[in-house]
């Protein structure tokens, strides 16, 4: 299945690097902001296997799910190679579930926000600081 891959900014806190997932085959959409959490999808109504329902023009039908959270994150676990991103709500529940995973992190960030400023918190490191406004590798710029 074939994806572009853009970066847009976030209509929620305007991080200008929320990710974009466009699959254009089928024209769903995924977007995930790495600062709130925000996350927005387009998906196709399928039935239970997957299968994709059409109604009876035989046109397809579009869902969208929207979820703010409070915050998002990035962990890699030891022995993973790829990074897990997500969001969470209860920011106690949340830091509660990383502590007993302790032992098998390798690395832990979260974002939570604080008198309107967004910060990254380095859950390993214990270190907080302000969440940029861009990474600076958007592309595609004008
Ligand atoms: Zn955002």
């Amino acid at each position: 299945m074939g994806s572009v891959l853009d970066f847009v900014e976030c209509p929620r806190c305007k991080f200008e690097e929320a990710m974009l997932d466009c699959f254009y085959k089928t024209g769903e959409e995924y977007l995930f902001c790495e600062r709130c959490g925000f996350t927005h999808k387009t998906e196709l109504v399928r039935n239970k296997n997957g299968d994709i329902i059409f109604d009876k023009d035989k046109r397809v039908k579009f869902t969208e799910k929207t979820e703010n959270p409070t915050g998002a994150f990035a962990i890699q676990m030891k022995g993973a190679i790829a990074t897990t991103v997500g969001n969470y709500s209860i920011k106690k529940q949340f830091l509660d579930d990383l502590k007993k995973q302790f032992s098998k992190i390798k690395s832990a960030t979260y974002t939570e926000r604080s008198n309107g400023i967004w910060y990254q918190v380095d859950f390993i490191k214990k270190t907080r600081k302000k969440h940029p406004n861009s990474r600076g590798v958007m592309f595609g710029k004008k």
